[in-house]
């Protein structure tokens, strides 16, 4: 629709415009049923149809082996966290964490209220990702942990680290669907939808068969992933319409060339963006070292000498002029922050760059 505006905002997050006008068409009445999806029971044929069909599609889009469970529950991201821990800390009492930003650094302080954290390397500066070959691990950690994108800090792996035989954790809620990844190499993966895969209220888990059993006896049962995949996520009332709309972003993942296809869109959009501000002679500044700048949210500078506060205020305000919000970097970092998940075009991205050369151009 023309009243559209280009949402460039790290989460919630822009959602396709087909998926809002397929659940607009379908909000008063689902399938003739004379209501909305929201007002029918989670055991009702037609929500148990909806569990299994996105379900399904997490299968096929990520190509998850026999062997994994796939989980619906809420409480988000940081519901994630303490459910990673007192699901899987029971067998040694200790985890080895990798911490490379805010979200991994809330994952581990979230897991120290169950157990003992051990950090596998002093935290690193910012925008760096330590080299593996200094990386120490701990060989009873119960398994290691890793936020695969730091939506926050714009720092992203573009490896998966080599644990050997202790389970592998990843939070992927900002980096989900983006890029193809071996699902074998993984232990348990978290993400909240609200980013790459739907709205909020639905976190999705992947989560390897022989890790269930062990959960810790104070885990509650909302978090507890072994009774949560017996009870085939509807132990009790899930976030039916958050579910509902994440299978239709699904189905539009499907129809528009799977993850492979996002993968290659997700290259291009930032390789753009990245190429806009390192050919702007210092007018515009990225901190994030080259090898693990996240594809998916990048942080920037406005005005020469790496931001100037003035400046970077009225290129906000510049941008809401053409339509283009949420901006802004996160509280703890400033300065701009570009979030470009699936959802977000490569004409989205290309208007963004020629508004960030006439700024550049109008100011420098
Ligand atoms: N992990 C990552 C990578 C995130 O980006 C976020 C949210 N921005 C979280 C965890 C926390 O998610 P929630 O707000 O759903 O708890």
């Amino acid at each position: 629709g023309s009243n559209s505006v280009l949402n460039f905002g790290a989460g919630p997050a822009k959602l396709p415009r087909e998926v809002l006008l397929e659940v607009q068409g379908e909000l008063l009445n689902y399938q003739n049923m004379g209501m909305s999806i929201m007002e029918m029971s989670h055991r009702s044929p037609e929500y148990s149809k909806i569990n299994a069909d996105a379900q399904k599609a997490v299968r096929e889009l990520m190509n998850v082996p026999d062997n994994y469970r796939v989980l619906f529950i809420q409480g988000g991201g940081t519901g994630a966290f303490a459910a990673v821990a007192m699901n899987l800390l029971n067998r040694t009492g200790s985890a080895d964490y990798l911490v490379t930003g805010t979200w991994s650094r809330k994952a581990a302080k979230e897991a120290r209220k169950y157990g003992n954290v051990k950090l596998v390397f002093p935290e690193p500066e910012l925008g760096t990702i330590p080299d593996q070959s200094t990386w120490t691990f701990d060989p009873e950690a119960s398994y290691v942990y890793y936020c695969a994108n730091e939506t926050v800090d714009g720092v992203e792996f573009g490896f998966i680290p080599e644990t050997h035989d202790v389970p592998l954790i990843a939070d992927m809620s900002s980096s989900i669907m983006t890029k193809e990844i071996d699902v074998k190499k993984f232990g348990v993966i978290i993400a909240g939808a609200q980013k790459n895969i739907g709205p909020a209220g639905v976190t999705v888990i992947i989560v390897r068969d022989d890790l269930l059993g062990n959960p810790m006896t104070i885990c509650p049962s909302i978090l507890d992933f072994t009774h949560i995949s017996k009870e085939n996520s509807v132990h009790n009332t899930p976030a039916t319409f958050s579910v509902y709309v994440m299978n239709k972003v699904f189905d539009w993942i499907k129809r528009n060339g799977g993850v492979k296809e996002m993968e290659k869109q997700a290259n291009e959009k930032s390789k753009l963006l990245y190429d806009t501000i390192d050919n702007s002679d210092g007018f515009y500044y990225c901190p994030i070292s080259e090898e693990c700048r996240s594809r998916m949210n990048v942080p920037f500078r406005v005005g020469f000498n790496k931001g100037n506060v003035a400046l970077e205020a009225e290129f906000l305000d510049h941008a809401l002029k053409y339509n283009m919000h949420q901006l802004k970097g996160h509280r703890s970092v400033g300065g701009m922050r570009a979030s470009l998940y699936n959802a977000v075009t490569l004409e989205d991205v290309q208007a963004l760059v020629k508004y960030m050369k006439e700024f550049q151009k109008e100011k420098a």
